[in-house]
């Protein structure tokens, strides 16, 4: 679980904190500086761009970020619904 995206859940647009390696984070980076900073666009696009690179040299994949970074919702990494352990056996076939 991410911490920035578990931290950012209550108020998305005003929490300016995004973990690194982290595709939601990189994707609601570009969606705060479209969204909350309201800089000029030559601004906007420019630092974006740097957001992007900078993901990039992470290793997330570009096109995935700008894709999630155009949905209206704000990106948050969704915590893992009933974790299942590791360890669960195969379901086993039964003889009849
Ligand atoms: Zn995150």
């Amino acid at each position: 679980m991410c911490h920035c995206c578990n931290d950012a859940r209550p108020d998305p647009a005003s929490y300016r904190f995004f973990s690194e390696g982290c595709l939601h984070c990189a994707a609601r980076r570009i969606q705060f500086i479209q969204r909350t900073l309201r800089l000029a666009p030559s601004v906007t696009r420019d630092r974006c761009r740097a957001a992007l690179a900078q993901a990039m040299a992470l290793g997330l994949p570009e096109q995935e970020i700008r894709r999630m970074a155009k949905k209206s919702e704000w990106q948050l990494q969704q915590p893992a619904q009933d974790a299942q352990p590791a360890s669960l056996p195969a379901p086993r076939k039964r003889g009849r």
